[in-house]
């Protein structure tokens, strides 16, 4: 840690130490310890950012040590900082704990001014290359120190190429590039307000000030809170101080982005881009479109074997897939910065099988380095492979996955259609950092330059969207908001898909199928089932969303909503009659019709199971939620009303005709009749009268049952108590469907549980139907069906009273989106639509607690009914069913605190697998 110094040099500072000296620092001294070639330099602490921050001014001495350290850098490059002759020049870069890509700024070439320019000039006998990164710093310096916008200078470029008639930047001669750097000091004079100052001390506290106060710029501030990066994490940015070197010397010279294996499919093979006689950020801006790593084996045969050992040092040292930066200058090759590699999830678990088989690391490693969360790319859509349609152009495949959606130029307008809801692809001809909010709301990214390390590309891949780049085909006119692909126009909004996986671009929508599992998933998560102590079941209510759930690896159904059964549209009417009738003999006779429908249901859900667990929630929902609602009701019955007065008025025709002029009515004699009879028949018939009572029925019972607060009304065991007739038909339906599969030899585990509980009779009388009807169907079919009985706990009483319910339920499982409303008293829907995001805004709640489970809250109310329930029934099986057992943090707490399964939707249940094995192994190591 600290020891007061603020200034550690790459051969001193502590390269494990991420938090003082930021990911990039610690990685330059690790590189530079390990005895890779990387340029003399030093790191500013993290501690130094956070006492500018606090003060808006360096801390006190800090200035003196640059100068020292910089002074150690003339003597080790023999250059001079600011001298005629032999200037050094320095670049400065942001670097945090935490890897931030694009987040933070970076300067190069600073050192440089009229003097030293003309210095480096001669030196090199390369005048276009001093003027080149001149007017490179300038516009650096420019923007980052001094916030002049990039627009400026791009309108001065813009001007400078058009006059020399140069396509692209490398075509300036030296004269255009001197006439640039003049204009881009205009433009900079202008905006400041001041010279350029020349003092090269001067530039560096400058830079060194604006990168630490861009820790708490919008996009820095942005990025960590959509990443949930807390101060633990990443406190404050190092700046790194490094001597340059330069890959636009020269044919000799190259600069480019590696990595150690293909970050897009896992293959161990160095992968990556490089441009000759180029600038680092001519690859990652997308400026030029860069060769494939695989091509310098001819190029530059001897270099590429370097690269070829740099990789191996990188990956024995670090044992993970790095991303790293290089250059050549003269033929001597330089590693400028490395950092764990983003990848794909396929990459990631491809990787992590490797690397274990590869015996560099071992299995909890392999199951550690991976965010869970990341599995969920696994199983996003590809393109349905029987389409037809043709592709308009295609770019590079730069992140997997496929999507469709409106085109929008620009991240404003991405964000404002994505938050009313619409899908949209972001169509940019290059992107930027700022363009990050674009990212958040667009469902992929189609860019039309840069390569498969460009900005676009590595944003994109990290959020696991779709991106395809550098799709030259397409002409961008952000103006005229079109996009031209040959002779077609696309404008915004019109409908594209995009396939990162190919690169290609398609017209319109295409339809996506569900991804399939690959072996070194199945792999993977075998090792993490043998680590893991929770169990991962699956919320499923259909037999097809049951064999998914299987699939995936689930250990049984963990909550099955019988109610998704009763909103088929074909036993929806039988679900109607059931709630119009009027005595309890009519109930039951609509529920007879259900009682074949659902032993059905259930029976292909066992049978999916194939004994394992299935357990299955008796109903839950308000009546009302199988009605149509009042509004709806009135419309159609006032339609009815009008059919009927109309055909009143058409029977009455003839007659009314009559009486104008007796001859009349034989001309329509035919069509007159016609339409009587069917009229009579209509009315004979009586479907319109039957349709309206019908309505009018269901009307007063919509009127009759309906409630102020209906989640907090006559629904779930209070239902079922009320007309238990309903419950009967479940549990008749869920054992006689047990006893049917065993009498066909399938095995068969159903568990029952009551929704809503609050008060131990409740579950009391249900058990007393369950024992009843267990009995009966024992003997009427023969066969044992042994069940368990369990209670959801989602009420805060039901928590309080754990030790009561656990006298009667053998299985509690946490109804966590109820638990949560209750808890809160916030009704979901209505929190996350008006106070929510203002609350999480302004920081009064960390997050939203329906995402990410309030551990302090409802976390201790789960931790309570675990104790008091377990205190009076040790081997109580305790689950979770709400929406947070598939989210990492939850399944973290379910570990801690002593449950015995997680229970999530059928794709999140790879997510729960790898988080309860990373669970356990968290619980070990501490
Ligand atoms: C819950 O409340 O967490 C739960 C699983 O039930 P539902 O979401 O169906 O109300
Ligand atoms: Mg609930």
């Amino acid at each position: 840690m600290s020891d007061g110094k603020f200034i550690y040099t790459f051969e001193e500072g502590d390269r494990n130490d991420r938090m003082l000296l930021g990911g990039k620092g610690a990685n330059l001294c690790a590189m530079t310890q390990i005895g890779l070639n990387v340029p003399p330099g030093f790191v500013i602490t993290t501690v130094a950012c956070l006492a500018f921050l606090d003060s808006q001014r360096l801390p006190d001495g800090l200035m003196d040590g640059v100068r020292t350290h910089i002074a150690t850098l003339e003597r080790k490059s023999g250059k001079g900082f600011g001298s005629p002759a032999n200037p050094l020049l320095v670049s400065v870069r942001s670097g945090s704990a935490m890897s931030m890509p694009g987040m933070m700024d970076t300067i190069l070439n600073l050192g440089l001014n009229a003097a030293t320019l003309e210095g480096i000039a001669a030196q090199t006998g390369n005048p276009r290359f001093a003027w080149d990164a001149y007017r490179r710093f300038i516009q650096l310096f420019g923007k980052i120190a001094m916030g002049v916008p990039d627009e400026a200078f791009d309108a001065a470029m813009t001007a400078i190429k058009r006059k020399h008639r140069a396509a692209n930047d490398v075509e300036l001669t030296t004269e255009a590039l001197q006439e640039l750097a003049d204009a881009f000091l205009v433009v900079y004079r202008e905006h400041t307000g001041a010279p350029l100052p020349a003092d090269p001390f001067d530039q560096l506290e400058r830079s060194i000030q604006a990168v630490f106060q861009s820790w708490n710029g919008k996009r820095a501030v942005d990025y960590r809170r959509q990443f949930r990066i807390t101060p633990d994490m990443a406190n404050g940015t190092a700046v790194n101080v490094c001597t340059m070197v330069f890959g636009n010397m020269g044919d000799d010279s190259a600069t480019g982005v590696g990595f150690t294996r293909n970050p897009a499919t896992g293959e161990n093979v160095i992968y990556g881009e490089y441009l000759v006689n180029a600038q680092g950020e001519d690859v990652v801006a997308g400026i030029r479109t860069p060769k494939p790593i695989a091509a310098m084996a001819q190029e530059m045969p001897g270099l590429y074997r370097e690269l070829v050992a740099l990789r191996d040092t990188l990956e024995a040292h670090y044992k993970e897939v790095q991303d790293f930066e290089f250059t050549i200058e003269h033929g001597r090759l330089y590693c400028l910065q490395t950092r764990n590699g983003k990848m794909n999830a396929r990459a990631m678990v491809t990787t992590s099988v490797g690397m274990f088989e590869e015996g560099l690391i071992g299995k909890d490693r392999a199951l550690n380095r991976i965010n869970a969360l990341l599995l969920e790319q696994l199983l996003v859509p590809t393109l349905d492979p029987t389409h037809k349609v043709h592709s308009l152009a295609q770019g590079l495949a730069a992140s997997p996955g496929a999507a469709s959606g409106s085109i929008v130029f620009d991240a404003d307008t991405a964000e404002q259609r994505g938050r009313a809801g619409e899908n949209v692809i972001l169509v940019r001809e290059e992107t930027k950092p700022e363009d990050i909010h674009g990212f958040f709301a667009a469902q992929g990214i189609l860019t039309s330059r840069g390569g498969k390390t460009s900005h676009a590309a590595v944003v994109a891949r990290g959020m696991g969207k779709p991106c395809v780049s550098g799709c030259d085909a397409i002409a961008i006119d952000v103006r005229e908001r079109t996009a031209r692909i040959g002779d077609a126009i696309l404008r915004e909004g019109d409908i594209i898909t995009i396939d990162g996986t190919t690169g290609n671009v398609y017209p319109g929508r295409i339809p996506t199928v569900e991804a399939q599992f690959f072996a070194e998933l199945a792999t993977l998560l075998t090792w993490a089932d043998e680590v893991a102590r929770l169990e991962v079941m699956a919320n499923a209510d259909t037999p097809r969303d049951a064999a998914r759930a299987r699939e995936y690896g689930a250990k049984g159904i963990g909550l099955c909503r019988t109610e998704r059964m009763f909103n088929d549209p074909q036993r929806l009417p039988i679900v109607q009659d059931m709630i119009l009738a009027d005595t309890p003999a009519e109930r039951r006779a609509a529920l007879d019709r259900l009682l074949p429908i659902q032993r059905g249901d259930f029976k292909g859900i066992f049978a999916a199971l194939a004994g394992l667990p299935v357990t299955v929630r008796l109903l839950d929902p308000p009546m009302h939620e199988f009605l149509p609602t009042a509004s709806q009701l009135e419309f159609e019955i006032s339609h009815l009303r009008n059919l009927q007065r109309a055909a009143r008025s058409v029977a009455e025709l003839p007659d009314t005709l009559k009486m104008l002029d007796p001859e009349l009515p034989r001309e329509y004699v035919e069509s007159l009749g016609k339409l009587q009879r069917s009229l009579a028949q209509y009315r004979e018939a009586k479907r319109g009268d039957a349709a309206l009572e019908r309505r009018e029925a269901m009307l007063k019972k919509v009127h009759l049952l309906s409630e102020v607060n209906p989640m907090l009304g006559h629904r779930g065991v209070r239902l079922g108590l009320s007309f238990p007739e309903i419950y009967e038909m479940q549990i008749r339906a869920i054992l006689e469907a047990a006893a049917e599969c065993t009498r066909e030899g399938i095995a068969v585990h159903p568990e029952i549980m009551v929704p809503q509980v609050c008060a131990v009779e409740e579950l009391r009388r249900v058990k007393a139907m369950v024992d009843a009807l267990q009995a009966e169907v024992e003997t009427s079919h023969g066969v044992r069906v042994p069940c368990r009985f369990g209670s959801m706990v989602e009420v805060v009483r039901a928590c309080m009273r754990a030790a009561d319910l656990a006298g009667i339920a053998e299985f509690f499982s946490f109804g966590t989106n109820d638990l949560t409303q209750a808890a809160f008293s916030f009704s979901r829907e209505d929190a996350e639509n008006k106070f929510l995001p203002q609350y999480i805004d302004s920081g009064i709640l960390p997050d939203n607690p329906f995402e990410m489970l309030d551990v302090d809250g409802v976390g201790r109310l789960m931790q309570l009914a675990i104790e008091w329930g377990r205190g009076a029934r040790p081997d109580l099986a305790v689950g979770i069913c709400g929406e947070h057992g598939g989210q990492p943090e939850a399944i973290r707490f379910c570990h801690d605190a002593g449950l015995d399964y997680v229970s999530c939707s059928a794709p999140r249940v790879p997510i729960a697998r790898l988080a309860a094995a990373q669970a356990a192994l968290q619980g070990r190591a501490s």
